[in-house]
């Protein structure tokens, strides 16, 4: 297994990423990025405590649904490079069991990555989302050709790609970028249907990083985003070679789809797990505001906060559903139920400003207007801040309540907060793929039999 140490050294491999409009030539030394990078050498240094047998915890592919619970609280706890590289792994599994019928020559080549991947410790970012262009019109149709990701050139030994995969979560601070097709892909459209593992130094990839991190000086005005903040990457790929054996699919358009809907499985997963544990820390929050603004008996702040109760269990309940409905697939590999994933999922993120809402309603302006935790500390207004910052004296001080909005605004208000806002949303394939695969496993036969049963027009259903 790498050491934090080892990683960080690994990101001195010749990449091409930029940040603010200049090249950065030094990851773990960069003044927003090296947060980052700090994050995920942690990550890999809690691994090596958490090791089974000397490897990771999060190694193998789990074959029963407790081993899946198992992995998907690990995953949680270990951070956001290690949950995508996971996702990547477990999309790779799942492509695997579904290809065995139609495309089964890729089959071996993708056991191989993910034993080597495995094996190697290495971070793995999902690269899915190309730029896509006119949103109306399919690949083969852009008045710009590379507006998907594409095949320009095959050669015996391999093939040449070019275009975009945009909003890649840690793509910089990753070893291999996971890309693969956004979408269904129809004859004619071959060029595009390419999926491929490629390293992120290999030559003609370059990455543009784009970042919350909060840029101030003061970082404890920040106390969620300051120490736990990743990039994301803008992955232009300007002609470049991918090698046979790392190709996964290549011009079979009627399989293009497969990659797309695994991951979203597995993303969603995610999504839904981080939510069901963020919709009932924000209940706490909004619980220790009331209490600290001398409200928490006040009628409509405790049907605000009941209601945020019942949307926290039942995201929870939907993540703990699609555990225990979980599938087992061709080669042994267990997967979350899709119906529960998805409408988990959807019901976490579309909900998600309601619960914002509450928070900023219970809470009151200083979630925006709070002084600094500098300015407490100040010899000439400090203590007059801190005086009439208390809310009632016998939930904390006024320093206590002024974290708890510091907290709130960071969370929900703030650089973070707006990113939190549109990822939920977006993430994991927007709201719109949430509700198509949510329907497509739904019963509606049994949905309209029940119907028919009810009217009379129908026999009885158990
Ligand atoms: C913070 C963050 C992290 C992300 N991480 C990753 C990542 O790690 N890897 C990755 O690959 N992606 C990632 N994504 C990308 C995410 O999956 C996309 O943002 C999402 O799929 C939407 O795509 P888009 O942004 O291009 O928006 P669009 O596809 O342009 O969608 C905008 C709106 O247009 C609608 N729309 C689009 N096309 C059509 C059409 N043909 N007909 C009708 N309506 C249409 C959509 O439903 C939506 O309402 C991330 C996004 C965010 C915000």
């Amino acid at each position: 297994m790498m050491t934090g140490n080892e990683y960080k050294a690994s990101l001195d491999d010749g990449r091409a990423t930029y940040f603010g409009g200049e090249q950065v030539h030094d990851l773990p030394a960069h003044p927003q990025l090296g947060v980052a990078v700090q994050n995920c050498a942690d990550g890999y240094d809690w691994m090596i405590e958490h090791s089974v047998d000397g490897k990771s915890p999060l190694s193998g592919v789990p074959t029963t649904p407790e081993q899946l619970r198992e992995k998907v609280d690990l995953v949680h706890q270990s951070g956001m490079m290690s949950h995508v590289t996971y996702t990547s792994i477990m999309t790779l599994a799942t492509v695997a069991g579904r290809m065995q019928d139609t495309t089964p020559q890729y089959i071996e080549g993708i056991h191989q990555y993910m034993d080597e991947a495995q094996n190697a410790d290495i971070r793995i970012t999902q690269c899915i989302t190309d730029a896509k262009g006119d949103r109306s019109k399919a690949p083969k149709d852009q008045r710009d050709p590379d507006a998907y990701v594409r095949v320009v050139d095959r050669q015996r030994d391999g093939v040449v790609i070019r275009g975009a995969k945009l909003h890649i979560t840690g793509a910089s601070l990753g070893h291999d970028l996971m890309t693969i097709p956004t979408k269904s892909m129809k004859p004619g459209e071959e060029d595009y249907a390419i999926a491929a593992m490629i390293p992120v130094n290999a030559p003609g990839v370059k990455i543009i990083n784009t970042s919350y991190a909060p840029r101030h000086d003061d970082l404890r005005d920040f106390p969620v985003s300051g120490s736990n903040n990743y990039p994301e990457g803008f992955v232009i790929f300007d002609d470049v070679f991918v090698p046979k054996e790392r190709i996964f699919l290549d011009g079979e358009v009627s399989q293009a789809a497969i990659f797309a809907h695994s991951l979203g499985l597995w993303e969603r997963l995610g999504g839904l797990s981080s939510m069901a544990d963020g919709a009932d820390m924000l209940v706490g929050l909004a619980q220790l505001m009331a209490e600290a603004n001398g409200l928490a008996r006040a009628a409509h702040v405790r049907e605000k906060i009941s209601e945020m109760i019942i949307h926290a269990t039942v995201v929870r309940a939907c993540l703990e559903a699609c555990l225990m409905h979980a599938k087992t697939g061709p080669f042994g590999a267990v997967f979350p139920d899709e119906l529960y994933t998805n409408a988990g999922k959807y019901t976490g993120a579309a909900a998600y400003n309601q619960m914002v809402r509450h928070v900023h309603d219970i809470a009151g302006g200083a979630v925006v207007t709070a002084p600094g935790i500098a300015d407490l500390e100040n010899g000439d207004v400090g203590e007059l801040a801190r005086k009439y910052m208390t809310g009632d004296p016998d939930s904390g001080d006024g320093e206590y309540r002024t974290r708890l909005f510091h907290a709130i605004r960071d969370l929900t208000a703030d650089t973070y907060g707006g990113w939190k806002a549109v990822t939920n949303i977006q993430a994991g394939g927007g709201l719109f793929a949430q509700r198509i695969v949510t329907r497509k496993h739904y019963d509606m036969d049994r949905a309209k039999a029940m119907a028919l049963a009810t009217t009379g027009l129908g026999p009885d259903v158990h």
